[in-house]
């Protein structure tokens, strides 16, 4: 059977790596595509071509015609969608076909009947499949949902029909939120799945997540590779992800193989395929949630386990092969699994360029990545930036692989970016995991995993290269250069007025607001998305708009920018007060603000014990802080960053602890200019941060400050980092 020559590889990151890999391997030649915004993205260089494409942004990636018409124009006879993105879009698939080019991927009806949830789960039903109760389609209205809800009860999950990587999804405990969750499950399924249809769930309680991975050649063979447990997850996204499934009971088992495979059969499914089922392990009860018809995020764990490569097959399988060619002629044939494999993705966290990045490596350790030592990851996309696989031997435990995977995550360096390195290693660490019976209420039951701060991963040789990192990056070496961010002169408020400010870094999604326009509070006027989330911005008064800023939908905007200023009119904060539940008014974010400065200043204040700040006094030398009081105006800094970091609340909601993140931002100025600042605050890092102090010190003496120096900006044209910093005293005399 002859393969195809040509591939276009129509995704980003590490799977489009992972694509030229396979294909590579086969013997192939490889092209790869890049929104303008990923031309320093390491899967361009990975590939035997590489065409831009013509949009930028997610948007480049969703556009058919251009998709087929690169594929065309660079002589490519198949196309692979990888995951997200086009993978299970139909109209993407036939546009190809009617071109000649193969889609490597199941049948486009295929993709029609599994990219859209509501209609698997009728087919599933029909088959005698259980499913969870809920709505029998999509649902037209808020009001619809609230009635269906009503009838099944709460809490429900509300779920996009074309949803997929946990996006588009919201659990909703009461009709008070239903109609807010239905209105931004719309939006974010409409944004990410070009298709704003939303359908109802009844929550299943504690479940397993469990996956069947099947490949089916099209000519009448199925097989499934075993299953993977999936149920740690971060916001319905898998973080953690294990092949087999542990103490799973055998019959239970063999009916989600039988069921997963059922179901591929009936839809002539072709090419691998995921089964996906919630499991209830204390009734014994498994429900089918979805079915993917593409290559999964996970597909690795698989691999490690029966032997088999899932890229390689998919290929093979769309220029023709059967599963007798592939050696998977039958169940037997695919033999039992050997050890097992874990799977931990790591993400990026915020914004920033990589300075530091070494993977680790060594028996029974596989990382399928796309991060490098200078790329600044866009924030509008997937934050993946490695999945690190750690396989134990046949016959092993599932611990011996889950300690496998926690060394190779000590030795993992990434510096200049914040990541969850250090959350995924407190995951792994849990007993539960290890022991396999982790349920995807893993983390909100293990409250404290999610406030674990990005710093401090890493064994020894971390701590090394990190130092090494932060010495290269002074101002000997070429300083990192910061995501381009609050480019735009920042907004004067004048007294009285309010700013509409972004609660976090992301990409602008919607700023529906005119100057001249009469606002309400908490009416929303803008919606930002940040690490595959939406937020809506409510209008802090009632007023009207006096001032906007250059934004629009697609860009970039930082953490405190303020987008418009709104004036209240005579009369607005009488009513808004008195319209205004006290518990709904600002006045409790307010006083909680208060609290973390605080405890903010408590910590990294120059009285402080925190290691950082008493070996900086200890030196005669002052904190980050301090310098910046020295160098701005009077009174001028303020400072937006303090907030930033983790508090740990009570079960009333009160602050117990509060760790400020290793950052001082703000904006104020200096002798009348206005300047702003992000800087490392190496003092909150406490002992850690000893060798990043001194060598900070030492390559900065003659700037005499501690910080990264081409950070501080001039909003007036001049550009002097270095003047201002001069000005600023090290010593504490
Ligand atoms: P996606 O397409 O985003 O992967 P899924 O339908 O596969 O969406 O669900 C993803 C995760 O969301 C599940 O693994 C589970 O943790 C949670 N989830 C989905 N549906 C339900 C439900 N009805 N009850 C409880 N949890 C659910
Ligand atoms: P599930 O959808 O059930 O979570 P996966 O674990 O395979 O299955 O997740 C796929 C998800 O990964 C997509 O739905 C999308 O949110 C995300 N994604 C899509 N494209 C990319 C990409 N190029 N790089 C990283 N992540 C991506
Ligand atoms: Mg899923």
């Amino acid at each position: 059977m002859g393969m195809h020559k040509r591939v276009l590889i129509a995704n980003r990151g590490e799977i489009a790596i992972r694509i030229a890999k396979a294909a590579h391997a086969l013997g192939m030649e490889t092209v790869s595509v890049y929104a303008p915004v990923d031309g320093q993205a390491l899967h361009t260089r990975m590939t035997t071509h590489s065409a831009m494409l013509p949009t930028d942004g997610i948007a480049g990636y969703l556009e058919v015609a251009a998709l087929v018409r690169i594929a065309e124009e660079t002589g490519c006879d198949c196309v692979h969608p990888g995951y997200g993105f086009l993978s299970e879009n139909s109209d993407f698939a036939s546009a190809l076909s009617a071109k000649g080019i193969a889609f490597v991927g199941p049948s486009p009806s295929a993709l029609r009947l599994f990219g859209d949830k509501v209609a698997a789960r009728k087919l599933a039903a029909e088959l005698g499949i259980p499913t969870v109760s809920g709505s029998e389609g999509a649902l037209s209205s808020a009001s619809e949902a609230e009635a269906v809800a009503a009838s099944i009860g709460y809490p429900v999950m509300l779920k996009a029909s074309a949803g997929g990587g946990g996006r588009g999804m919201r659990a909703v405990h009461g009709s008070q939120d239903l109609a807010e969750a239905f209105h931004r499950c719309q939006s974010e399924a409409a944004s990410a799945f070009g298709d704003g249809s939303v359908f109802i769930e009844k929550l299943v309680e504690r479940p397993r997540h469990i996956e069947v991975q099947i490949l089916a050649d099209g000519q009448g063979g199925t097989v499934h590779l075993f299953e993977r447990d999936c149920s740690v997850q971060i916001r319905n996204q898998k973080v953690i992800e294990i092949a087999p499934a542990a103490g799973l009971d055998i019959v239970l088992r063999a009916r989600l193989h039988a069921d997963a495979v059922k179901l591929a059969e009936a839809a002539d499914y072709a090419n691998a395929g995921t089964v996906e089922f919630l499991v209830s392990p204390e009734t014994g009860e498994h429900y089918f949630i979805e079915c993917n018809p593409r290559i999964q995020v996970e597909h690795t764990v698989t691999e490690e386990v029966i032997g088999v490569d899932l890229v390689q097959s998919q290929f093979r399988i769309a220029a023709g092969a059967s599963l007798a060619d592939l050696g998977l002629a039958n169940q037997g044939a695919v033999g039992d699994p050997r050890g097992y494999a874990v799977q931990a993705r790591v993400v990026a966290q915020g914004a920033g360029t990589i300075t530091g990045y070494k993977e680790p490596s060594g028996v029974g350790v596989r990382v399928d990545a796309c991060g490098y030592q200078g790329l600044a990851p866009p924030p509008q996309f997937d934050p993946l930036l490695a999945k690190l696989i750690g396989t134990s031997r046949n016959g092993s435990s599932l611990g011996d692989a889950v300690a496998r995977a926690l060394s190779a995550l000590d030795e993992f360096h990434i510096a200049g970016l914040p990541t969850n390195l250090a959350q995924l290693k407190g995951i792994l660490s849990e007993p539960e995991v290890a022991a396999g019976d982790a349920r995807t209420t893993f983390m909100a039951e293990h409250a404290a995993l999610e406030a674990i701060a990005p710093a401090d991963a890493g064994g020894e040789a971390v701590k090394f290269l990190n130092e090494k990192a932060s010495a290269l990056a002074g101002p000997g070496g070429k300083g990192p250069k910061l995501p381009v961010e609050a480019t735009l002169p920042p907004l004067d408020i004048p007294a009285g007025s309010q700013g509409l400010e972004c609660p976090m870094a992301g990409q602008l999604l919607q700023l529906s607001v005119e100057t001249g326009q009469r606002v309400e509070a908490g009416e929303t006027l803008a919606v930002i998305s940040a690490m595959k989330m939406e937020a809506a911005v409510a209008a802090p008064c009632s007023g009207t708009v006096t001032a906007i800023q250059m934004v629009a939908a697609g860009d970039t905007v930082a953490a405190g920018q303020v987008m418009a200023v709104i004036t209240p009119d005579a009369g607005d904060a009488e009513r808004d007060l008195a319209a205004l539940d006290p518990n709904e008014t600002w006045q409790p974010v307010l006083d909680e603000v208060q609290q973390l400065q605080s405890l903010a200043l408590a910590r990294l204040g120059p009285e402080s014990q925190e290691p950082g700040v008493v070996r900086q006094r200890n030196r005669n030398k002052l904190t980050c802080r301090q310098r910046i009081d020295r160098m701005f105006d009077p009174g001028s800094f303020r400072e937006i960053g303090s907030l930033a970091g983790f508090a740990s609340y009570d079960e009333y909601g009160d602050i117990t602890a509060f760790t400020p993140a290793n950052h001082v931002g703000g904006s104020g100025k200096v002798e009348g200019r206005t300047a702003i600042v992000c800087a490392d605050d190496f003092t909150s890092r406490g002992g850690h941060a000893d060798g990043a102090i001194s060598n900070k010190s030492r390559h900065l003496d003659n700037l005499s400050i501690q910080m990264n120096v081409p950070s501080i900006r001039l909003l007036d044209g001049s550009s002097g980092g270095g003047s201002v910093a001069t000005m600023v005293p090290n010593q504490a005399k």
